[in-house]
């Protein structure tokens, strides 16, 4: 697991405030253990409703196919924003930026003012 803090712009109409977010990029064997321990959990708990009556025909299959889901899923992201700190750009007051996919601009609210906030990375938008 990498660990990278980057610099970003928080954007309400025309108003610009920064901030900083930490992004965590994951290697091949990373990916595979994280989405194995995922898909582990799972499928315990799918074992665990094989006990439970007339109910296991419905959850068993579920349960299964929840497991192949969550595997898929959490080995294909590489990548994530394990959230940030910054300034909120209409109350300035301080912005938690909340745990996301890494795609940006991300939208996010603030919790003192409830607007929403565009953030912006800024090592993207300056080559
Ligand atoms: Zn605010």
């Amino acid at each position: 697991m990498n660990a990278k803090t980057k610099l970003v712009n928080l954007k309400y109409e025309d108003k610009l405030t920064r901030g900083e977010v930490e992004i965590l990029t994951y290697d091949e064997g990373e990916r595979l253990k994280r989405s194995a321990k995922a898909a582990g959990i799972i499928l315990l708990a799918t074992a665990g409703f094989a006990f439970v009556p007339i109910l296991h025909f419905l959850l068993v299959p579920l349960g299964l196919l929840t497991t192949i889901i969550v595997g898929i899923f959490s080995y294909r992201q590489a990548a994530k924003v394990r959230g940030g700190l910054g300034t909120c750009p209409s109350c300035d007051k301080p912005f938690v930026i909340a745990e996301s996919p890494p795609q940006f601009p991300l939208i996010d609210l603030c919790t003192e003012c409830q607007q929403r906030v565009q953030i912006e990375l800024i090592d993207e938008l300056t080559p």
